[in-house]
């Protein structure tokens, strides 16, 4: 049983949840019919989520490359996640930085259900996880496994990658990453990205069919996603559809703006 008999996780199969949608749109297998379901109900709404998804993706992996190479980070903690994806951002930051050090964070029980395939790590670095939620910032950096994998006066590279949209205003998403930021020092990073409805309305829709589905889901606009970079400095090209961020020839090049509408960028802090 999931979880040991101590403490059985309740994967909730009967309701679609985020990260099993998201791996469906990646072709993953690990999600359940009530996942397909919503997940053919947005990719009705919003055909090109499997591209975007993707293309996020691609980001992701650019951006941890440039971080752990170029940049010289050596401490990475990622928030949101979602189930395990050939390559983790602990395998690309590894790569380029066998002594990095990574702390992933996620509120779904079935992305703890995969920690295990998180926790591989070089012998130089260290991956731990920490079964938490986003809305409780102080539970994140007080969590012990947190404090023992990262020193918080050294530069940590914060990734929130495809998860804001899951913070309504209502929640005050910009006041839960003051906070996180906050914490961190000088010469610190945050990668962020963020669904938009700005070149497709079908991103309106698709975020509907998620509410729809009992997931608080929000789109936003360039004007919007910018201001979670307030007080940071945007590294070339700034903030961008993801796969017009530093493209490495990896990804496809033909892909439209409306094809991917998600936004992204990597922010310093001063
Ligand atoms: N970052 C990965 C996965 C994105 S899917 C990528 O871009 O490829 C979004 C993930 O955010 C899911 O795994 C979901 O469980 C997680 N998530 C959503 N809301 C969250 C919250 N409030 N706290 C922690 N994780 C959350």
């Amino acid at each position: 049983t999931l979880g040991g008999a101590h403490s059985p996780i309740d994967l909730r199969t009967d309701q679609p949840h985020s990260a099993r949608m998201y791996d469906y749109y990646l072709g993953g297998k690990d999600n359940f019919p009530a996942d397909r379901e919503a997940a053919e109900q947005a990719l009705a709404a919003f055909p090109n989520a499997r591209v975007a998804s993707h293309a996020n993706r691609a980001f992701m992996v650019r951006t941890t490359r440039h971080l752990a190479g170029e940049a010289g980070v050596r401490q990475f903690l990622d928030i949101g996640t979602g189930i395990p994806t050939s390559p983790n951002l602990h395998e690309v930051a590894q790569s380029v930085a066998p002594d990095a050090r990574v702390v992933y964070a996620d509120n779904d029980p079935i992305v703890l259900t995969h920690a295990r395939a998180l926790l591989t790590s070089t012998p130089q670095g260290t991956t731990t996880y920490l079964d938490v939620d986003l809305h409780d910032p102080e539970s994140i950096l007080a969590a012990p496994e947190l404090r023992t994998a990262l020193d918080l006066t050294r530069p940590v590279a914060l990734s929130l990658i495809a998860i804001m949209h899951f913070i309504p205003d209502a929640d005050d998403p910009r006041g839960l990453l003051g906070r996180l930021l906050r914490e961190l020092p000088s010469g610190s990073y945050l990668t962020l990205t963020h669904a938009t409805a700005d070149h497709d309305e079908g991103m309106e829709r698709l975020a509907a069919a998620y509410r729809a589905g009992g997931i608080p889901a929000q789109a936003r606009t360039r004007a919007e996603v910018a201001r979670f970079f307030d007080g940071l400095e945007l590294l070339d090209p700034g903030l961008q559809i993801v796969h017009r961020w530093r493209p490495d020839g990896a990804a496809p090049t033909d892909l439209t703006d409306a094809q991917v509408s998600f936004y992204g960028a990597v922010g310093r802090k001063p």
